[in-house]
């Protein structure tokens, strides 16, 4: 039986994409293409017994498996590779428990990262990572990718806010690594190895994650400098004062320039206005 019959009578033909605008749209992630290369077929798993299936049945033909969120990676880790299955966990989109007393969330991989900071936003809680893709990427994904965002410099990247795993590994046998807890350190922490790994050490199915507060009282400030060592300073000067900016971003005047440009605004002249 060809790889291809195999998954579509595990999974159904619903869950397995052959045509061919479905294996183009997966075929690449946001990434530059070097070798261009197109899956033999996408699998949609809605299940973690679907992915059980998908990963059991290309390890039995040798066929290499890429798995995917939602592809904005810009690293290419999404790309397909020559005869591969690619395996989206898109529709695995549910958030399985939201425990505001616990600031812990359960959700499957697919969750798209601005949906859970919806879900907790309900109870003045957030998810901290916030990759610029936030509005598209899974956590799933975050997870893979260790991704990290503005918040980050105060909160952590995600390996920081991910308590616990569920992982599918290459033989299709599903694990749990961490804890429940945020003070939970008992053992290998086989968590923190996975996260970053980017699908090289097994499918991310199901993520734990700890919640934070989200701010209640938000002031921005801005504040311009003659050059670029003044402003340094000026940030250096912030982590003296101790202090501890939710986020802070220094852009020079070339950045500031092309912002004008594409929004029409005057923030490079306010800042020459005012040093
Ligand atoms: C406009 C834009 C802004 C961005 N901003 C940031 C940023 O600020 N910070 C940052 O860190 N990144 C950023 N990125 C990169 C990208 O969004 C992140 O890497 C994101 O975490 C990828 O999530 P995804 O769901 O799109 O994963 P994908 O791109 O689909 O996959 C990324 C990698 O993870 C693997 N993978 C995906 N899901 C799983 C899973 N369930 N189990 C195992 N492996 C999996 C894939 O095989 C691939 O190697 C940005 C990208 C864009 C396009």
């Amino acid at each position: 039986m060809s790889i291809i019959d195999e998954l579509t009578s595990a999974l159904g033909p619903a869950k397995v994409a052959l045509d061919a605008p479905t294996l183009t749209a997966y075929a690449v992630d946001q990434a530059p293409v070097l070798d261009y290369q197109q899956p033999q077929a996408v699998v949609h798993a809605e299940s973690v017994e679907d992915v059980q299936a998908t990963v059991r049945a290309c390890a039995a033909h040798g066929v290499p498996l890429v798995a995917r969120g939602a592809g904005t990676g810009v690293s290419g880790g999404a790309h397909a590779s020559k005869g591969c299955v690619v395996l989206s966990l898109e529709r695995m989109n549910r958030i399985l428990d939201l425990n505001p007393d616990d600031e812990t969330a359960v959700v499957e991989a697919g969750v798209v990262n601005a949906d859970l900071n919806a879900a907790a936003a309900v109870h003045g809680l957030m998810y901290a990572p916030d990759p610029a893709s936030f509005r598209l990427s899974t956590i799933g994904g975050n997870v893979a990718t260790n991704a990290g965002g503005l918040r980050c410099a105060k909160y952590g990247v995600t390996r920081d806010s991910v308590l616990a795993l569920d992982v599918v590994l290459a033989d299709g046998s599903l694990i749990h690594t961490g804890h429940q807890t945020f003070k939970g350190v008992a053992g290998y922490d086989l968590t923190a190895l996975f996260v970053g790994s980017e699908g090289t050490l097994g499918i991310v199915v199901g993520i734990t994650v700890r919640l934070k507060y989200l701010p209640q009282d938000v002031h921005t400030v801005a504040a311009f400098y003659p050059d670029f060592r003044s402003a340094a300073a000026g940030v250096l000067a912030v982590g003296k004062a101790r202090v501890q900016p939710a986020i802070m971003e220094l852009l020079d005047s070339g950045t500031l320039a092309q912002l004008d440009e594409i929004h029409g605004s005057d923030l490079a002249a306010r800042g020459s206005r005012c040093c």
